[in-house]
């Protein structure tokens, strides 16, 4: 308990990040140690990889562990960001029955550690929890429009029961809880063959391959840079107690994905075509964030357009495809 009795005492902390070798984890890990924290990174390396986090693994403030959240972790630590779970489609449905054991199972262990050390503990929920969603743009309010049975409910229903584990915990134990709903983001370090459209548009793009639309490509997404992202993750953690969640957090602007393609094929001056593949069972038709809630209580705003993260993506998929060889 020391290293906790320690940092109470000043404003260095010793913050734990499950899934902190992922897309997201690994910008959360570098911000944290920027701020002059501590990092106690735990991943099982499923889909994150050590490539993601090689700058910090010799920095004095970070700590690696190769650990499955769905067994039992006894450290000690300030505060929890839990964001261990595959997020692509491809991901978690490669196998199903450990996404949800990873969201379920893994939120009852990270929140039986933060009633242990009576530590906040931010959960990394997801847009998905609306499902195919009936209300647009969607707020913190609605309750979903979720298929429990389909090849995408170990996430949304994994999740969705993750966040009533997250809200229990807060009224039978008064855990600090922050859940916030990611709607989807990109950026460097996202796997270039995890199947999202950002990653796949960029990966085609530059390869000179055709450009994959699922179904008719009318369907939209709202798509946020991860520097956005992270910011508002640590706003929220910076807020007080009775502030829970669920709050949204995501960018916008809307884009179908037909536009979206364009964008790619403009920003990598690449001459790929467009191919139409069969749109997968229960994909989401339309998707945009009403972040009025972050907006009044986190003070967070998007600073980042499309155009300049996708910039930036595609520097860092140059790199990733001209090692690929
Ligand atoms: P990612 O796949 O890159 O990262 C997930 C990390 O969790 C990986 O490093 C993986 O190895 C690790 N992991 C998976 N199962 C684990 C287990 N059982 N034990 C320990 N580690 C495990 O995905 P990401 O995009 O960085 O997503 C991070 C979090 O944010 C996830 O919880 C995801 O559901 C959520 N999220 C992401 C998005 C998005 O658009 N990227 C949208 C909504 C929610
Ligand atoms: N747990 C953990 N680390 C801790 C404390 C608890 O991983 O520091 C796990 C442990 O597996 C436990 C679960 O969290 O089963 C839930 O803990 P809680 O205290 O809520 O319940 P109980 O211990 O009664 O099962
Ligand atoms: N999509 C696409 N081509 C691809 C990959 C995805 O048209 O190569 C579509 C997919 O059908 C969905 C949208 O892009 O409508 C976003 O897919 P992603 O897997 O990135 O995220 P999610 O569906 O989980 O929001």
């Amino acid at each position: 308990m020391a290293t906790q009795h320690i940092s109470r005492y000043s404003t260095r902390k010793r913050v734990l990040v499950t899934g902190g070798a992922g897309f997201i984890g690994s910008h959360l890990c570098a911000r944290l140690i920027e701020q002059g924290h501590e990092v106690l990174c735990v991943d099982n390396f499923f889909t994150g990889t050590r490539a993601n986090i090689a700058p910090l693994l010799d920095h004095d403030s970070f700590e690696l562990m190769r650990h499955d959240v769905t067994f039992p972790l006894y450290v000690e630590v300030d505060e929890i960001y839990n964001l261990a779970c595959p997020a692509s489609p491809v991901h978690y449905q490669f196998d199903p029955v450990q996404t949800t054991k990873t969201s379920v199972v893994g939120a009852v262990n990270m929140l039986g550690l933060a009633k242990r050390l009576r530590a906040p503990i931010l959960q990394a929920s997801t847009s998905e929890v609306y499902g195919d969603p009936s209300v647009h743009p969607q707020v913190e309010s609605y309750w979903g429009n979720v298929n429990p049975i389909g090849p995408r409910s170990c996430y949304d229903e994994g999740k969705r029961c993750a966040e009533t584990l997250f809200f229990d915990y807060n009224r039978q134990h008064g855990i600090p809880i922050k859940v916030i709903r990611i709607f989807n983001t990109y950026g460097p370090h996202m796997h270039p063959n995890d199947g999202r459209v950002v990653s796949n548009f960029i990966v085609q793009a530059l390869r000179g391959q055709d450009i994959t639309i699922y179904g008719d490509g009318q369907q939209t997404r709202s798509f946020c840079y991860v520097d956005d992202l992270v910011r508002g993750f640590m706003a929220m953690m910076a807020t007080p107690n009775e502030v829970t969640g669920p709050i949204n957090l995501g960018n916008p602007g809307e884009f179908t994905m037909l536009e979206l393609a364009q964008i790619v094929i403009e920003l990598t001056g690449s001459t790929s075509r467009l191919e139409h593949r069969p749109l997968p069972q229960d994909d989401p038709k339309q998707r945009r964030p009403d972040i009025s809630k972050a907006k009044e209580t986190l003070g967070w705003d998007v600073t980042i357009p499309l155009r300049e993260g996708l910039v930036k993506t595609i520097d860092y998929f140059r790199g990733v495809v001209a090692r690929e060889g």
